[in-house]
């Protein structure tokens, strides 16, 4: 776990007469998030205007916060900068030519506006396309090109009647954009609204918040909505272990206090995590604060974020790296979302070098292997069993 400096962000001159009082309010780091490349410019001390071709296509932001976890400035090859700085390959036709606006077509699979039906028993709603920080990898990049705002009340009622009319969807994933940049008292309408469906068992909520805006949970407003709805799980995104600091330490001992448990997705990305030895230390650092490793994804092929993507391999690479050297709560699911909205595929390195009907020989992590006889319980005849007790 990475620990921040006291007073950190006075290092920064645009940030230097904030105070503590401001910088640690999350509605402070939304209003004063840096909401163009002019702005990100001018922190960094860097002129950056070649990129605003870029930004006409796709929308670019940041907190304060999030930027301000740069180690360097000058190296605009940095994992925080690269996940916020737009880059000219995110509009090159030959680089994006294979990429999709849509490629699970959630769009498609959507019953109602902004509710995504792909599993019999899950449904996700998409309740905003506001971010505090827009992920350059981001794999619904479709919502930068439109206008920053919040789903309308009657959106919201529709997706509540639908779940209510099909009683197969046990789990409700509650994703945007990023609802957690809604006002507590949206948030509170949505889960109370969700809470009280009896057959819903739980909720999970999709945020970024706690990677780029911890502060979010610093509020006890929020925090007491949590605790009156206790279906509700948090899925995080942290990609990066610079990102994991000791205000993110402080936040998920919020949530967890109010009975939350926390998990997270990364996303294989290439320049910024490809690489065994930053994933061991993210999972690490996730234990660490208490967040667990749910998901690695491979990056989906979505228009905009095609440079972004490493060989499938990469991901099974560094599972295998992983298994045997680190704890098995730190290990994630290696998963790719197919396209079409097919739904999602786990990917395991092959631990199975010959299988019969008698036996299986294994490989174990450091590449030994053993013959393993297959059970024989479907040929034994238990009455026989009960005789010999007689
Ligand atoms: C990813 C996803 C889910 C959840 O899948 P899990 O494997 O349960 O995490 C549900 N619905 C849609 C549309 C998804 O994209
Ligand atoms: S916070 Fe999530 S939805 Fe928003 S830009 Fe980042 S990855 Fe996309």
């Amino acid at each position: 776990m990475r620990i921040l400096e006291k007073d950190y962000w006075k290092k920064i001159p645009q940030w230097k007469n904030v105070s503590r009082w401001e910088w640690e309010d999350w509605r402070w780091q939304i209003r004063n998030r840096l909401k163009n490349i002019d702005e990100i410019g001018k922190v960094l001390g860097k002129d950056l205007s070649k990129l605003k071709k870029v930004e006409q296509v796709f929308r670019t932001g940041t907190t304060p916060y999030y930027i301000s976890l740069a180690n360097d400035f000058s190296d605009l090859e940095n994992p925080i900068l690269k996940q916020i700085l737009p880059s000219c390959e995110e509009i090159d036709p030959f680089i994006q030519s294979e990429g999709n606006f849509d490629p699970f077509k959630e769009e498609i699979l959507s019953p109602v506006n902004g509710l995504t039906h792909r599993y019999p028993d899950r449904v996700l709603l998409r309740t905003t396309n506001f971010c505090s920080v827009y992920c350059r990898h981001c794999m619904r990049k479709r919502i930068f090109l439109e206008e920053e705002r919040a789903r309308r009340y009657e959106d919201y009622i529709n997706m509540f009647k639908y779940i209510k009319e099909n009683k197969q969807i046990k789990e409700v994933i509650i994703s945007g954009g990023d609802p957690l940049t809604l006002p507590n008292r949206k948030i509170e309408f949505i889960l109370e609204n969700l809470q009280k469906i009896d057959h819903v068992e739980s909720i999970r909520i999709g945020t970024r918040e706690l990677v780029v805006n911890p502060y979010r949970f610093f509020d006890e407003g929020l925090l007491e909505i949590l605790e009156r709805n206790d279906k509700v799980w948090i899925v995080s995104h942290f990609n990066h272990p610079d990102e994991v600091t000791d205000v993110v330490k402080r936040a998920v001992k919020n949530i967890l206090s109010a009975g939350i448990p926390v998990l997270n997705q990364t996303v294989l990305l290439r320049g910024i995590n490809d690489d065994p030895e930053t994933m061991e230390k993210l999972f690490r650092s996730l234990i660490q604060v208490k967040i667990k490793p749910y998901y690695l994804f491979y990056c989906d092929p979505t228009k905009g974020v095609l440079h972004f993507r490493t060989p499938i391999d990469k991901g099974i690479e560094i599972i295998e790296y992983l298994r045997g050297r680190v704890s098995g709560i730190a290990i994630p699911t290696y998963a790719v979302d197919l396209p079409g909205g097919l739904g999602k595929v786990p990917l395991e390195p092959d631990y199975i070098v010959e299988k019969t009907d008698q036996y299986i020989i294994f490989k174990n992590y450091e590449g030994k292997t053993v013959r393993f006889n297959r059970c024989k319980f479907d040929i034994i005849d238990t009455k026989k069993s009960e005789d010999l007790c007689l």
